[in-house]
């Protein structure tokens, strides 16, 4: 996937602002964020879309969530409360093809969502 901006943070080839990662999943600051704290928490792997999971990919998307909380936690958000979202394709607002997990905290959110 040499053409996935994701991809490419996996392989090092772009440096994003890193807050975790580990042997599956990476963690990093979404460059235009939507609340006082916004990490995009991706698979090493490419997944396109959640629509492209398959049973084969049922630990990874754990492991995603697992990051979250610890994410939110090392930010001070997890009592307070955070979101996290993912978007699947256009209609959503999927932006970037390579799946990933937004965790968004630091002020109050509206529901529904835009
Ligand atoms: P989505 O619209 O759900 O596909 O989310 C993609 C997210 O990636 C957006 O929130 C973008 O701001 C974020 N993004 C795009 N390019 C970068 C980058 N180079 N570094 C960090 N975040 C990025």
């Amino acid at each position: 996937m040499s053409e996935c901006l994701f991809c490419k943070m996996v392989a090092g080839e772009i440096k994003p602002d890193v807050v975790f990662e580990d042997d599956d999943v990476l963690a990093f600051r979404d460059v235009n964020p939507q609340a006082p704290m916004h990490v995009l928490v991706i698979p090493r792997v490419h997944i396109a879309t959640t629509n492209d999971l398959t049973p084969d990919n049922a630990a990874v998307l754990g492991k995603l969530y697992l990051a979250a909380k610890q994410i939110a936690a090392d930010e001070g958000v997890a009592e307070p409360g955070y979101r996290m979202v993912m978007n699947c394709n256009p209609e959503a607002g999927q932006s970037v093809y390579h799946l990933h997990l937004h965790v968004l905290g630091g002020r109050a959110m509206a529901w529904p969502p835009g």
